[in-house]
C-alpha cells in the first residue's frame, strides 16, 4: 500500500466481483485502509467468501460483510443491498468491478454473447448503481468507481461486445456524475490496460507478447495498481474529481 486515506476508515464500500482478480485486490486494499468492506461474490463461491472474510479482517478492515448476488439478477441485488442497509446504514462507496470477456470475431458474434457481456459489464453496473442511489442520498461523501477498460476507449479485434460494454460504462459514469453531483456524490471510471489476472491469463502467449511489446513501461499491470487508484478515488483525497476517465495502463494506449 502506498498511501493511507484516513477518511476510508469505517467507510462502507461495496465491491462487486471480489472473489478473485482485481475485485479481490481492491477489497484487500480497502481492508488495509480500515474500511468496512462489503464484498460481493456469486453462488457457489461460499468457501472463497468465508476465507476472504477472515483475510480482510486480519488485514485491518473495520468490518467485513459478504453479499451473495449475481449482478445480472436485479432482485438478488435489491434484496442484498436493502438487507445490508437495514443492519448497517447506507453504503458510502461502490466499485462496479464484476465483468466478463469473451473474445469472438464480429462474424461469429451471437446475440447471447452480446446479452451476457452487456448484461454483466454494463447493465449490471447500471442496475446496482441505480439500486444504491436512493441510499446514497442519505450518505456523505459518496464515491462510485466504475471499472471500464482501455478497450472501451480504443476498441479491439474480437472484442466488439466487450468494447461496447466498457464504452457504455463511460457514458453512464459521466451521466451519474452530472445527475448526482449536486448531492456530493462522485462517479469516476478507470480504464485498466493489461492487468495480470485470470481474465488475461486466458490469452494466448502470442497475444500476451504483442501486448507487452506495446507497453512503454515494459510490464503488465498488477491488481494492486488498480487497488491503489481505486482507494484514491473512493477517498476524499479526490474530492474534486468527478465524471473523469482515468487510464491505468503503463502507457499501452497513448
Ligand atoms: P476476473 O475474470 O479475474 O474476475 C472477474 C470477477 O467478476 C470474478 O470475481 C467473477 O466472479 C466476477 N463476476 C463475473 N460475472 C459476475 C456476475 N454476473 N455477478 C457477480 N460477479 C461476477 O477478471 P479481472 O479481475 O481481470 O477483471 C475485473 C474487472 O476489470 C472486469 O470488469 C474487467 O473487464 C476489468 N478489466 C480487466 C482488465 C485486465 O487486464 N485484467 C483490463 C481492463 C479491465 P466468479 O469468481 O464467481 O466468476
Amino acid at each position: 500500500m502506498i498511501a493511507t486515506y484516513n477518511d476510508l476508515k469505517n467507510k462502507k464500500v461495496l465491491v462487486t466481483g471480489a472473489s478473485r482478480g482485481i475485485g479481490l485486490e481492491i477489497s484487500r486494499g480497502l481492508a488495509k485502509q480500515g474500511a468496512h468492506v462489503i464484498f460481493n461474490y456469486r453462488e457457489g463461491k461460499e468457501e472463497v467468501a468465508a476465507t476472504l472474510s477472515e483475510e480482510l479482517k486480519i488485514l485491518g478492515a473495520s468490518n467485513v460483510t459478504g453479499l451473495k448476488f449475481d449482478v445480472t439478477n436485479e432482485e438478488q441485488m435489491k434484496e442484498s443491498v436493502s438487507e445490508f442497509i437495514k443492519e448497517f446504514g447506507p453504503i458510502e462507496g461502490l466499485v462496479n468491478n464484476a465483468g466478463i470477456s469473451k473474445d469472438t470475431l464480429l462474424l461469429r458474434l451471437k446475440g447471447s454473447d452480446i446479452d451476457s457481456i452487456l448484461g454483466t459489464n454494463l447493465k449490471g453496473a447500471m442496475m446496482l448503481t441505480s439500486i444504491c442511489s436512493r441510499y446514497f442520498l442519505k450518505a456523505e461523501n459518496v464515491s462510485i468507481v466504475n471499472v471500464s477498460s482501455i478497450v472501451g476507449l480504443m476498441g479491439n479485434v474480437s472484442q466488439s461486445a466487450y468494447a461496447a460494454s466498457k464504452a457504455g460504462l463511460l457514458g453512464f459514469t459521466k451521466s451519474v456524475a452530472k445527475e448526482l453531483g449536486s448531492r456530493n456524490i462522485r462517479a469516476n471510471a478507470i480504464c485498466p490496460g493489461f492487468i495480470a489476472t485470470d481474465m488475461t491469463d486466458a490469452l494466448e502467449d502470442k497475444a500476451k507478447e504483442a501486448y507487452l511489446s506495446s507497453i512503454p513501461l515494459g510490464d503488465f499491470g498488477k491488481s494492486e495498481d488498480i487497488a491503489n487508484l481505486t482507494c484514491f478515488l473512493l477517498s476524499q483525497a479526490s474530492s474534486y474529481i468527478t465524471g473523469e476517465v482515468i487510464k491505468i495502463d503503463g502507457g499501452l494506449y497513448i
